[in-house]
């Protein structure tokens, strides 16, 4: 078998196409080239793109200039596909038009395989490894990775979705919020919106009657305890219950008790609390020895910030060991009067945690959802693994437009082509 025709056999060319040259150049680089055009029989194939048009003959009209898309490389070696993209006329109606090229993939420059590769290393590395390994610049793969997240964004259907989780991701440590929204049933992120207050709750709402669904068919939506949040919820999602999850009332206990020790250590306390901050962020199961050791020797019960770390474990085990609702709503009660009683002994030195028990009152209802067993938010606790590997991925490219088309393609379960894996 002669090169041009391997190659078109390699290349799964139909009898409309054909490799006229297949040649290997050394400058400037060394890098395989396949010239392909389209044969006779392309032309009886095609029809005119107007339905209406009573078209019998397509014709060739002339040919686009010269065309490079770059394919997997053969034998380690750069491989590019070269074409002068054929423009057909319709007899009847004089329409002309390019006709599209069967190995083009959804960026302008690849080839449909070399995509899918592509977009598997992506997957796996961030983009700037897989622009090494790929010898593409980073420029090149980002717009090739939002041509395809772009094009499957808008194919998502979300007739289904009912079970909603919101979270707030930071690009940088406390700056610039993109608000992402989950589907809790599907796992998947459903959008993801710049800001942080209830107007991102209207932009979701808007996407979701772009894609089949309906803002009112939402019955459950799992969050934290931000007034924005519970505007945008009640405004935009009005049939939602809200669910407070668990994982942020943890995370608003565990911050109040990181200030009690922040201001107690400034007010006298320093060299006692010296090096203890992971003492008190840990769960006691997860201390080593040492920790442990260093734990007991502080006398918890004088300290504020004492007070402050077994308010936060009697919450985790309320958390932890509560099965029915009645006896959640009777432990949160009493978890909220022992707090009060507390504060009061130590006054100012544990007052975040007096505004922590306040807002857990006052939020009471929602939080208590969290035990009807009405929705699962394991996916929400797990988004900020996510957000940390989309970091990572998009490092160098921190806009809200590089960081929300790496969120899609990572956590949106989107119909992205990737190699089929031939490890399982
Ligand atoms: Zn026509």
């Amino acid at each position: 078998m002669i090169p041009e025709k391997a190659f078109e056999r390699l290349l799964g060319l139909d009898e409309c196409w054909e490799v006229t040259a297949a040649e290997y150049e050394t400058d400037p680089i060394e890098c395989f080239m396949l010239i392909i055009r389209e044969t006779e029989k392309l032309w009886a194939k095609l029809v005119c793109p107007d339905a209406k048009c009573a078209c019998t003959q397509v014709v060739c009209h002339d040919h686009a200039p010269v065309r490079v898309w770059r394919h997997l490389d053969a034998f380690g070696k750069r491989t590019e596909i070269l074409c002068e993209p054929p423009r057909a006329r319709c007899t009847a109606c004089q329409k002309v038009w390019r006709v599209p090229v069967p190995w083009e993939g959804e960026g302008k420059h690849f080839t449909r395989d070399f995509e899918a590769f592509a977009l598997t290393l992506m997957r796996e590395m961030p983009m700037t490894k897989a622009g090494d390994i790929l010898g593409e610049t980073d420029t090149r793969l980002w717009r090739l990775l939002f041509a395809h997240v772009d094009k499957a964004y808008a194919a998502l259907d979300l007739s289904e979705l009912v079970h909603v989780g919101v979270d707030e991701m930071s690009r940088r440590k406390g700056h610039h919020y993109l608000m992402v929204f989950a589907d809790l049933v599907q796992k998947r992120v459903v959008f993801a919106t710049e800001g942080k207050d209830h107007t991102t709750f209207q932009r979701f709402a808007a996407e979701i009657l772009q894609h089949n669904g309906h803002p009112k068919a939402i019955t459950a939506v799992a969050m934290d305890m931000s007034a924005a949040y519970q505007k945008g919820a009640r405004e935009e999602l009005g049939n939602a219950r809200i669910v407070i999850d668990p994982f942020h009332v943890s995370a608003l206990v565990s911050q109040a008790v990181d200030e009690v020790r922040r201001r107690e250590a400034a007010a006298g306390a320093q060299t006692t609390l010296q090096k203890t901050i992971y003492l008190f962020r840990k769960n006691p199961e997860n201390l080593s020895e040492r920790e442990q050791e260093r734990l007991d020797e502080l006398d918890l019960k004088h300290l504020a910030t004492g007070q402050a770390y077994l308010i936060r474990l009697e919450l985790r085990d309320i958390y932890q060991h509560t099965i029915k609702p009645e006896r959640a709503r009777e432990r949160l009660e009493r978890w909220v009067k022992w707090v009060r009683r507390k504060c009061e002994r130590f006054g100012e030195a544990l007052a975040p945690l007096l505004k922590v028990a306040h807002t857990v009152e006052q939020h009471l209802e929602g939080i208590l959802a969290h035990w009807s067993g009405w929705l699962s938010t394991a996916f929400l606790e797990g988004l900020n693994s996510v957000f940390s590997a989309v970091k990572r991925k998009a490092r160098g490219y921190r806009s809200s437009e590089y960081m929300i088309a790496m969120l899609y393609f990572v956590a949106g379960k989107l119909a992205i082509p990737s190699l089929p894996s031939h490890s399982k």
